[in-house]
């Protein structure tokens, strides 16, 4: 993938009014897991996950917020693999972009961004042909600083 001088959404705290007013678009969520932990992630199977940051790249094709909502708490019915992970980690933040990029095409700006590699493969991609969504840092700068240089 080589660089493009338009179309990539700028990742950033001063571009969050735009998702939300059209309440819907690209968003990354950062957990925090605190010691390594076998987790089930429902048809993927128990997976061992080591300590560190999870990035998570979604969208929302409509009810952004509500689907931001609904990452924040821990305790829901399991129904994306991030649901199973999410309920043994500390919520960190979420970015929010607009919706002219991919969801995969995000993902892997993600990883370079955070130095990262995919946490798990087909995470979060049952719907897609990539690698996956989910991406692991094992530390991340400053998550303010990270999201401004994606
Ligand atoms: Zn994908």
């Amino acid at each position: 993938m080589g660089s493009r001088n338009s179309g990539n959404p700028r990742i950033c705290s001063h571009q969050i009014p735009d998702p939300l007013i059209t309440d819907s678009g690209l968003y990354v969520v950062t957990l925090r897991l605190g010691r390594k932990k076998r987790i089930r992630i429902g048809k993927l199977g128990v997976i061992e996950f080591q300590p560190g940051c999870y990035l998570y790249v979604g969208s929302a094709s409509k009810n952004l917020r509500k689907r931001i909502e609904r990452h924040k708490r821990r305790e829901k019915p399991l129904q994306w693999h991030i649901d199973y992970i999410r309920r043994h980690c500390r919520f960190i933040g979420v970015t929010l972009a607009g919706i002219d990029e991919g969801e995969c095409s995000l993902a892997e700006r993600v990883i370079r961004s955070v130095d990262g590699k995919i946490a798990y493969p087909r995470f979060g991609a049952s719907d897609c042909n990539c690698a996956g969504h989910l991406i692991f840092s094992e530390e991340i700068k400053s998550w303010k600083e990270t999201f401004l240089s994606i």
